[in-house]
């Protein structure tokens, strides 16, 4: 059993799909362990996607982070890391495979609807970053 952090953001959800997206995990095997709506900070937005800090796209894709409210949700499951990412499909929507999230729903790789942990080790962090264990138990 794995959990994984995913963030519907916020393109995704100004155009009403938050029910949509929500209903591709629980479809697919993984259940919904915490979710909640929130505005990302700046400051949110830079330590959440620090690592890529000297990327010619960080401005930008902290500007859009910050766009609008964002849901960000705790998925469970078996093998739930690889699957959300599966389920995804891949970040440029125009290369993502037919029937995955960013394909049916996502415009362009600076507004691409989801984001998902992409390993174990950082989806514990990113669980923490958004979080408390008592939302969690
Ligand atoms: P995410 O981390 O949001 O789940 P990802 O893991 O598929 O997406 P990353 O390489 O981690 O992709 O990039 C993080 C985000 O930065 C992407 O979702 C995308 O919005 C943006 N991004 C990545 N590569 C580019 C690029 N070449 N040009 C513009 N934006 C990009
Ligand atoms: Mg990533």
């Amino acid at each position: 059993m794995e959990r994984t952090l995913s963030i519907i953001k916020p393109d995704a959800v100004a155009k009403g799909v938050i029910g949509k997206i929500l209903d591709r995990f629980e479809s697919n095997g993984l259940k919904i362990a915490a979710t909640k709506k929130l505005q990302l900070t700046r400051q949110d937005a830079e330590a959440f996607y620090a690592i890529h800090r000297e990327r010619p796209f960080f401005n930008d894709l902290v500007d859009f982070m910050v766009s609008g409210p964002v849901v960000v949700s705790v998925l469970e499951g078996e093998n739930a890391v690889a699957k959300n990412r599966d389920l995804m499909g891949a970040t440029n929507p125009q290369e993502a495979a037919p029937g995955t999230i960013r394909a049916d729903f996502a415009e362009n790789i600076d507004a691409n609807a989801v984001h998902g942990s992409d390993s174990l080790e950082n989806a514990a962090n990113e669980i923490k970053f958004f979080f408390s264990g008592r939302e969690l138990s």
